[in-house]
């Protein structure tokens, strides 16, 4: 670890495992909890019913024998990877579990769970892939079935005011959250990639509460001991479901430091509030639906994506971008070639992975990013 801190220990334990020890403990003293999938799910619902939203994913998979009997080997390995760890009973402590269209891949683990004895999931939101008066009405209508599906799901009445409650509560971790990575904006950073992805991580893994009061003694640490990092090369990461420590460990070499990034879980997620003015339902269906920075799925924001990148460049004085897709992944295949166009024409340093979910081939693409830093070295002229 950069810098000493029990706060930093506690949220890369958390971030680094689905399953850590402050979601069981929470879990002991009664508390629900309701799976759920990144980047479009409305959180504020499910804490608004009194229970946690925990990310489902696969991190701690050590393969995919069980789950092949479900999936084609089309199928990307974020996907089989974390039914595999259903499979294994892994994810037996949630009390329900909601899902969205994010691709035809995720949606499988709903079909496949329905399936299951120990079914888990309670419901099924289709979210709009395009932004339109016509799809606003259709998102409006979904976002009232989850409510009532939760509701009915969980016993409980998910009122104004526990929505407004719940909007401050996640606000309070996105400002936080905000506050960390404004820290790696300067010359010197605070946390290295492993350390950043890991601590974002942390905050769709456990109590949201617990996470922003280990946040909170984080932020008094890193100011406390100063920044200890100088990066020679300062990288961003973008991509989907990059959450394991050990690709991190990998993009990080020569003195390249991964100081932001482009993450659904990282600066996607915080950079925008959700309103506290006025009604609580409609600033969640505006937040999700118009406010939140775009997700890779959406039609026709590509420009707007784009042009978030270009900020997050500046932003953050980043020398190169590294971009990773996990095999059989359409969604992120066209997201590259927009990145590769977008940032060719500005002679801006890209390296494009194609990876396994969780990261095999390590020297291939050791290799790869020793080559990438070596070439922005060269760039800058260092
Ligand atoms: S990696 Fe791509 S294909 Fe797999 S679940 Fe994510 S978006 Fe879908």
């Amino acid at each position: 670890m950069t810098i000493q801190s029990q706060a930093l220990k506690a949220l890369i334990e958390v971030g680094s495992n689905p399953y850590n020890a402050e979601l069981q403990n929470f879990i002991r003293k009664g508390g629900k909890t309701c799976g759920f999938l990144f980047q479009e799910t409305p959180e504020e619902i499910i804490t608004a019913a009194g229970v946690v939203p925990v990310y489902i994913r696969g991190t701690k998979s050590e393969g995919t024998e069980m789950a092949e009997a479900y999936f084609r080997q089309l199928t990307c390995n974020y996907v089989r990877n974390t039914f595999n760890e259903i499979l294994d009973d892994k994810w037996d402590f949630l009390d329900g579990a909601v899902f969205y269209n994010l691709c035809d891949h995720a949606r499988r683990i709903f079909d496949n769970w329905q399936t299951l004895p120990d079914n888990k999931t309670y419901h099924f939101m289709y979210i709009p892939k395009k932004r339109s008066d016509l799809s606003k009405d259709f998102y409006r209508q979904e976002i009232k079935k989850l409510i009532e599906a939760t509701e009915k799901h969980f016993g409980v009445e998910i009122t104004k005011e526990k929505l407004s409650e719940a909007i401050k509560l996640h606000n309070e971790m996105r400002r936080l959250q905000k506050e960390i990575y404004d820290l790696q904006k300067e010359e010197k950073v605070y946390l290295d990639g492993t350390e950043l992805a890991m601590v974002m991580m942390a905050g769709v893994s456990m109590p949201r509460d617990k996470y922003s009061d280990l946040l909170r003694t984080l932020i008094s640490d890193l100011k406390a001991q100063g920044p200890q990092i100088e990066p020679k090369v300062r990288l961003l990461y973008t991509g989907g479901h990059a959450d394991n420590p050990k690709f991190f460990d990998l993009l990080e070499q020569q003195g390249a430091v991964v100081v932001a990034d482009n993450d659904s879980f990282g600066t996607r997620a915080c950079d925008v509030l959700v309103s506290e003015e006025g009604d609580p339902l409609e600033a969640i269906i505006e937040y999700y639906y118009q406010q939140k920075p775009a997700a890779t799925r959406q039609f026709g924001t590509h420009e707007e994506r784009l042009a978030r990148l270009d900020q997050l460049i500046e932003n953050y004085r980043i020398d190169g971008i590294i971009s990773s897709r996990l095999f059989m992944c359409d969604i992120w295949a066209f997201e590259q070639f927009l990145m590769r166009n977008h940032l060719q024409k500005k002679n801006f340093p890209l390296l494009e992975l194609e990876v396994d979910y969780n990261p095999e081939g390590e020297g291939q693409i050791r290799t790869r990013v020793q080559a990438f830093v070596e070439s922005v070295c060269d760039k800058k002229n260092i």
